[in-house]
């Protein structure tokens, strides 16, 4: 037997290739792993052709394509008031986890604790502790799960760099107001630690409640880096693509991971999302689009024995079972989707602890017919 002695020796499958597998195994509709189970724009599609066909084929500038920088800078500037310099505070990136990681391997340091706020992303906790660094976790409670900024603080020990922060959250749905970046930019700023937010989710924000992105709170801003998902905006997971916004001097440390991590990405898909994100009606229907689909859903859930929990935000919505059944979440989500034939995400995957809310997560950006046929399999549990 090889003596491996592994850097990650808690890190197993993701949640979400596990139940993918399983719901392919068992035919299920798969409401788990977060994807749209509809196509992205022709017009998108025949962009990056284009530029297939033009020979633009080979590597990108390693910060990414100035076209698309560029297209990101006025963006985020009409988005969110700031301004940027598309040179020395943009790079793109392969999706929101390639920043994610190239952002914390860049910046912790072995023995560094980092704060993550649980449910939280699988991604976080094994970037940091393959870095060396200590995750502290700071765990919110369903049904609310609200930041108590007060009770976060008292994590922070001398040897905190970086708290880790989602806005649209996944999997609850919440998204932060205005006096969260306010509270958090006064302890980041009087106990001097970083903060990586991922916004993965920025146009996904429901009921007329604005994304409040990092880049809104200049003061945040300058300790900080903010992480996007382009894959979310333009219904292409599989694309990959995304990019990390931060002030010179982080940029310049971000990039030297990058750099090795990845190099570059994929050249004529930066030039066709140029192209793409230069005409706002292509992501300013967002909003209206998904809140219509978490609509939908919770229509045609009426009757189903299991509780809604509010989504604000992001393509999830979450469900309490706690009045169907006792059964662990892990061990519901499995039975869901292989006796019911619905595939859904069990919520302590999220957390370290493994803390059970009895709370689950489906995913609805997916067609009304989807939806449909998943809640007329899923009315049945009233009959249990
Ligand atoms: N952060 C969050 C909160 C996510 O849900 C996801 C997955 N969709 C990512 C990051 C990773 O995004 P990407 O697919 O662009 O790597
Ligand atoms: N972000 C997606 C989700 O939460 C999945 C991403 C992945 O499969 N790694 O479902």
């Amino acid at each position: 037997m090889l003596n491996l002695h592994s850097k990650l020796p808690n890190t197993g499958t993701s949640i979400f290739s596990v139940m993918t597998a399983l719901a392919n195994e068992h035919g299920a509709i798969n409401l788990s792993q977060g994807f749209p189970d509809f196509d992205c724009d022709q017009a998108l599609k025949s962009l990056v052709t284009k530029y297939m066909r033009k020979g633009l084929n080979q590597y990108a500038p390693m910060s990414g394509v100035r076209e698309l920088r560029q297209v990101i800078a006025t963006k985020m500037q009409k988005s969110y008031g700031m301004e940027l310099d598309p040179d020395a505070e943009i790079t793109i990136t392969a999706g929101a986890t390639e920043a994610l990681f190239s952002a914390i391997t860049a910046l912790v340091r072995p023995d560094d604790e980092v704060i993550l706020i649980e449910p939280a992303y699988d991604s976080y906790r094994p970037a940091v502790e393959v870095n060396g660094g200590i995750a502290v976790t700071y765990e919110l409670k369903a049904p609310d799960y609200k930041v108590d900024w007060k009770l976060l603080e008292r994590l922070i020990s001398w040897r905190t760099r970086l708290i880790v922060v989602n806005t649209p959250h996944n999997p609850t749905g919440k998204v932060f107001r205005q006096a969260d970046w306010q509270q958090l930019q006064k302890i980041a700023e009087d106990r001097d630690i970083l903060v990586l937010s991922d916004e993965a989710y920025e146009h996904l924000t429901f009921d007329g409640l604005a994304h409040q992105s990092m880049l809104r709170f200049p003061e945040v801003y300058t300790r900080g880096l903010a992480v996007f998902s382009f894959g979310k905006t333009i219904h292409a997971t599989g694309w990959k693509m995304g990019c990390c916004i931060a002030p010179p001097q982080l940029t310049r440390e971000f990039r030297k991971v990058h750099q090795y991590n990845v190099f570059s990405v994929n050249t004529p898909m930066q030039y066709a999302l140029a192209d793409f994100f230069a005409d706002e009606e292509n992501y300013i229907h967002l909003p209206a689009f998904f809140q219509e689909k978490r609509d939908f859903f919770l229509r045609q859930m009426e009757g189903v024995p299991l509780k809604p929990l509010k989504s604000e935000g992001t393509y999830f919505q979450l469900f309490d079972y706690s009045a169907l059944s006792d059964m662990p979440d892990l061990e519901f989500a499995k039975w869901l989707t292989t006796e019911v034939g619905v595939a859904a995400i069990p919520t302590s995957a999220f957390y370290a602890s493994g803390r059970d809310e009895k709370v689950v997560r489906f995913c609805f950006a997916k067609q009304e017919q989807t939806l449909k046929k998943a809640a007329e399999k899923l009315i049945k549990l009233g009959d249990l």
